[in-house]
């Protein structure tokens, strides 16, 4: 497999085998998406809400700058009390409409940096990036938050992980503002201060469970016997103890197996000729190509990506028109696709090639018959 990265990791180094997730949290996002309207408001205390003047008892806060916050003003608390604490706060109705819209331009933006982008809320999202290695994945982090200014003016906190419930973990941990990024042999030594209402999916009730157990931090967490914690928490109480012990599960790859697989290669110095291109992309796809023949599965689907000098993205792929097997046919898909998305890029000017990622999509093992005509029919992205 082809894997030079310019950082130098060692090649046994899980940092740069394992596939990489930026975790997106817009930060006080309506307050954010009322700020950029009204810049007057920079700095000051500001609370999206219903007001509390004219002697409403009812509602709460949904959003507050982190000037507010400083008064102990949080999301979720009733608007009166978040009045007597912050009095010369300024207040601002909700304009639902205005998150929505503004949260679909973030969702623009974050496309022209993965092709899987999963939108988990109206102010945050999971990047996909494949195996990148830790120092590239660190570098798109940087740029997705400098865009997110820069373009839309919003600010946003980052985290960078293998697994999605690290990356939203580090993320809240680097707010506000900031990028956090947990490799995978960090990840236990990450985790273990935390309590364990940090973890996602752990409420009120885990917590009080885990509690009596005498169990408060994630570190403490670790310690414990599997049995112990199936026996009070069933399924979950497995995957906490291997999130803790630094292997997290992700509930997808648990429920279905491999779909697709991916190889990248990155370049030591962008590159800007086809000629050095070509030999990499047909070495890739037949790495590709042979690895899965050896593990016994065919392909249905193909695509290429290139992410450019400036970090943006494009990728151009389709569904084979019956199932590839072998080295040969996902070559020649790689190198079609490659030059599809070079010659493309031409007309808008000479551009850079930072990293090539070759992908087999639509995977199913040699032995089973094509099941499900859906597994074929859906297209591959575009973009
Ligand atoms: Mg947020």
């Amino acid at each position: 497999m082809i894997m030079l990265h310019e950082d130098g990791e060692a090649a046994k180094d899980p940092a740069r085998s394992a596939s990489w997730v930026v975790y997106v949290d817009l930060d006080a996002y309506y307050v954010s998406c009322e700020v950029r309207e009204r810049p007057e408001l920079v700095g000051k205390e500001v609370i999206v809400g219903p007001p509390p003047e004219g002697g409403t008892t009812r509602g709460v806060v949904l959003s507050a700058s982190y000037e507010a916050r400083r008064h102990g003003v949080h999301s979720a608390m009733p608007v009166q009390a978040a009045a007597r604490l912050a009095p010369e706060a300024i207040w601002i109705p909700p304009d639902f409409a205005k998150y929505e819209r503004v949260a679909g331009e973030v969702r623009d933006l974050l496309r022209k940096f993965s092709a899987e982008v999963i939108p988990l809320s109206i102010d945050e999202a999971a990047l996909l990036l494949g195996a990148v290695g830790a120092d590239e994945a660190r570098a798109v982090a940087e740029e997705v938050q400098r865009a997110l200014r820069r373009e839309l003016d919003l600010p946003a906190s980052l985290g960078v992980s293998t697994s999605r419930t690290v990356a939203k973990m580090a993320t809240d941990r680097a707010k506000p503002g900031g990028i956090l990024v947990v490799r995978p042999l960090e990840v236990a030594e990450f985790l273990a201060p935390l309590p364990v209402r940090a973890i996602p999916g752990v409420g009120p009730k885990t917590d009080s469970i885990l509690e009596a157990m005498g169990v408060r931090t994630i570190g403490e967490l670790a310690g414990r016997r599997p049995r112990d914690l199936e026996r009070v928490l069933g399924s979950f109480g497995r995957e906490l103890l291997l999130l803790a012990r630094g292997t997290p599960v992700e509930r997808r790859e648990m429920e279905s197996g491999p779909r697709v697989r991916s190889s990248d290669h990155t370049f030591e110095r962008d590159s800007t000729s086809w000629e050095e291109i070509v030999p990499v992309l047909d070495r890739m796809g037949e790495d590709l190509g042979r690895s899965l023949a050896r593990e016994g599965y065919r392909y249905g689907g193909v695509s290429v990506a290139f992410r450019w000098g400036d970090f943006s993205r494009s990728q151009h792929g389709s569904v084979l028109p019956g199932a590839g097997e072998g080295p040969a046919a996902l070559r020649e898909a790689a190198r079609r696709w490659g030059k599809e998305l070079w010659d493309r890029s031409g007309s808008a000017g000479p551009r850079s090639v930072r990293t090539i990622s070759v992908r087999a999509e639509r995977l199913v093992p040699r032995n089973r018959r094509q099941a499900l005509l859906e597994e074929f029919e859906a297209p591959v992205t575009r973009r």
